[in-house]
């Protein structure tokens, strides 16, 4: 399970850290409730400038939204995110 894949993500048309459109792609954020993901420029991928989820419950809400494009569900996420953790 690859919980960093973005190939059915939805693309936003405006960077989540900064607003601006420079080289948009989708990345992932991993945080303690899951793995969510969001549109960043390349500068901001690149030096890695993520914006905090406002709240624990929209950290949970995005997590579950990117479950929907990974097509699995939310306890399927913490398996892998456990199994992940392990290799480490
Ligand atoms: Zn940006
Ligand atoms: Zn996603």
């Amino acid at each position: 399970m690859d919980l960093d894949d973005t190939s059915r993500c939805p693309r936003g048309d405006r960077c989540a850290t900064c607003g601006g459109g420079d080289g948009l792609a989708v990345a992932t954020v991993a945080t303690a409730v899951g793995v969510h993901c969001l549109t960043l420029c390349v500068g901001d991928r690149e030096a890695e400038r993520l914006p905090r989820p406002a709240s624990w419950t929209q950290a949970i809400e995005l997590a579950a939204a990117h479950c929907t494009h990974l097509g699995i569900d939310v306890d399927a996420m913490a398996a892998a995110m456990e199994q992940e953790g392990g290799k480490e």
